[in-house]
């Protein structure tokens, strides 16, 4: 099975339905990475911060010497992480990156937050994570947003990344970059489901020829695991009464509603799960339509719930006032 893709401003084109990494441990990602290519997938979004870089590059490796894929049908995704905005550290963290993966170039490189902070040595501790210190000191890097940007582009310039784009940016940071950017974001990822659906932001992005890819299609689900309050009270977007109807109607599971009305809307998706039938089930999302009704339905169900914000990962925190 194969997902069908969409292309970027940058030229290349980019698988609609992807695997995401996040929350994948370290003991089962190289498996997982494996068994989501052989499943189909092509397009892989990792992150420095995910902490599985090294796992993620060891089963592309094993893909790759098996003869399920070749380098050039992988689209791989990765971020750059917040203390490693400092344009003197983008390339050399860049690097590494691609190295854990076993790669040469990044299909598309993204800035993880629009948040400087300070360097940490990977000697130190890698990931590195939010606090300075591992624990709960805030340290500011001066560095902005546009020096950032431009260090993004020279990955580019060096064909260390063929797209880049950015992740949990608003509309005003949006329009910022647009405003100095040589090479424009090629996409924008963010928090999107019938919960947050974000129709203004993703309105701007389509309107800017920029792609956006939704992260969390499940809502809280992917937020329960990691304890969070407001993910815990919410009700599960697969056990809601309109999305099981639709999945009735439709004859598919609650998962390939959620992921195709985010599809059918042009946006991408970064599903996850370490189940291999539900690898292929997920993948399975393009082959029917939700109709009018259906959106309707959906678009009443917005609360504007965002599940991935630093205050709800560091309550203790109120520096924390982003995003
Ligand atoms: P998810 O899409 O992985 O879903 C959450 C949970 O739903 C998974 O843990 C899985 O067990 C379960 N699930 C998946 N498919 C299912 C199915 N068909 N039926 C029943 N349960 C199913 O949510 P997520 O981890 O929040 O996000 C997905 C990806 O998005 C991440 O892996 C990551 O790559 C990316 N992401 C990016 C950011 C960012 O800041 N840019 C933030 C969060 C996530």
């Amino acid at each position: 099975m194969a997902s069908p893709t969409v292309k970027l401003n940058s030229g290349y084109d980019m698988p609609l339905c992807g695997f995401g990494l996040w929350k994948v441990s370290n003991d089962t990602c190289a498996d997982t990475v494996y068994n989501a290519i052989k499943a189909g997938y092509r397009l892989l979004d990792g992150a420095c911060d995910y902490g599985n870089e090294k796992e993620c590059g060891e089963g592309v490796a094993r893909a790759i010497k098996d003869g399920l894929v070749k380098r050039e049908e992988l689209f791989i995704v990765s971020k750059l992480w917040q203390t490693f905005h400092d344009v003197d550290r983008v390339e050399p963290i860049t690097r590494r990156q691609l190295a854990d993966w076993q790669v040469d170039y990044f299909d598309l490189f993204l800035i993880h937050f629009p948040v400087a902070l300070e360097y940490v040595d990977p000697s130190v501790r890698y990931p590195p994570g939010w606090h300075y210190d591992g624990d709960k000191e805030i340290r500011w890097s001066k560095t902005t947003n546009q020096e950032t940007w431009g260090a993004m582009e020279g990955l580019v310039e060096k064909g260390l990344a063929r797209s880049i784009g950015v992740s949990n940016y608003q509309a005003q940071t949006l329009y910022d970059t647009l405003k100095y950017a040589k090479i424009r974001p090629a996409t924008l990822q963010i928090e999107l489901h019938p919960y947050l659906q974000q129709v203004e932001l993703v309105k701007l992005a389509k309107h800017e020829g920029i792609v956006v890819t939704a992260y969390s299609s499940f809502g809280p689900t992917g937020f329960i695991e990691l304890d969070m309050d407001n993910a815990k009270t919410a009700a599960p977007l697969m056990e809601h009464d309109a999305i099981k109807a639709m999945a009735a109607k439709h004859n598919k599971t609650p998962a390939q509603i959620l992921l195709r009305w985010a599809t059918q809307q042009g946006l991408a998706v970064i599903p996850k799960t370490g189940r291999p039938a539900v690898m292929l089930q997920n993948l399975d999302c393009f082959n029917f339509d939700l109709d009018e009704e259906d959106n309707k339905r959906i678009a009443k169900m917005e609360l504007n719930l965002k599940f991935n914000k630093p205050t709800n990962y560091f309550p203790a925190d109120n520096l924390w006032i982003f995003g």
